[in-house]
């Protein structure tokens, strides 16, 4: 059942928005404008991995732990992403998140699966669960479909539904570091036990930028007996001080 849902999603992120529309709206690419794909190979190039990330959150810098982790109390065991929320990559999950856009999927997930350490063995891979709100606005979840590329991608299993939200929170865009923290603190929550005790569990989101709702789901799954649990989004946002 779960890997059908995976199965689905991926024959979806193919065949989504191709065909007769593609005759009639080519696309351009959001790099350079050249004509045929929504990126183009030379712009793809573009999208740089980062390098000495933070050994905690994986954000880009100089030493083992960076500033901000020192002070977090991050539940996750480590984070990493496909690269910054900038330039062609944050134009692609844009593209992905609000245009419908599934059919760029594999070229994310392709991205995200090269940042990950080669010592995170993972058993299991989740998604972050998509806000209750947000699944009547759109077609797809990002992460749920990225979840599923990705998983796939590493020949594990996934599964879209283990995490859920527990309460509604306020979305954390506009709001301040330490509020992020605050708002979603212990609003996750594991509905399958069973399914994590002892596992090493890999989060799949679209952006990360504090580490907040990771670290939420983190800290559900850690109190559920989930032995490590590790994060790998598609782009890290620096931008937020
Ligand atoms: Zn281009
Ligand atoms: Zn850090």
């Amino acid at each position: 059942m779960l890997r059908n849902v995976a199965k689905l999603l991926l024959t979806f992120a193919k065949e989504a928005t191709k065909g007769i529309t593609e005759l009639i709206f080519p696309d351009f690419c959001l790099g350079c404008g050249l004509r045929g794909e929504l990126v183009c190979d030379n712009c793809l190039k573009e999208i740089k991995p980062i390098n000495n990330p933070c050994q905690l959150c994986g954000a880009p810098q100089e030493g083992p732990i960076c500033y901000y982790c020192r002070d977090l109390n991050l539940s996750f065991d480590g984070a990493r992403a496909g690269g910054l929320y900038e330039g062609i990559l944050r134009e692609l999950i844009l593209a992905l998140k609000f245009r419908g856009r599934a059919d760029i999927g594999e070229k994310i997930w392709q991205l995200m699966v090269k940042a990950l350490p080669s010592y995170w063995q993972i058993d299991l891979v989740l998604a972050v669960p998509p806000h209750r709100n947000s699944l009547s606005e759109r077609v797809f979840s990002s992460s749920v479909l990225l979840g599923a590329g990705v998983s796939h991608l590493l020949s594990l299993p996934f599964h879209h539904s283990i995490l859920r939200w527990k309460k509604e929170v306020v979305r954390q865009v506009g709001l301040g570091r330490m509020e992020r923290f605050r708002n979603v603190r212990g609003a996750i929550e594991v509905i399958s036990k069973e399914e994590i005790r002892d596992k090493k569990i890999l989060i799949v989101d679209d952006v990360m930028t504090t580490g907040a709702t990771a670290s939420a789901c983190a800290e559900a799954l850690k109190r559920a007996k989930a032995k490590r649990v590790w994060v790998l989004t598609a782009a890290r946002d620096i931008t937020l001080k």
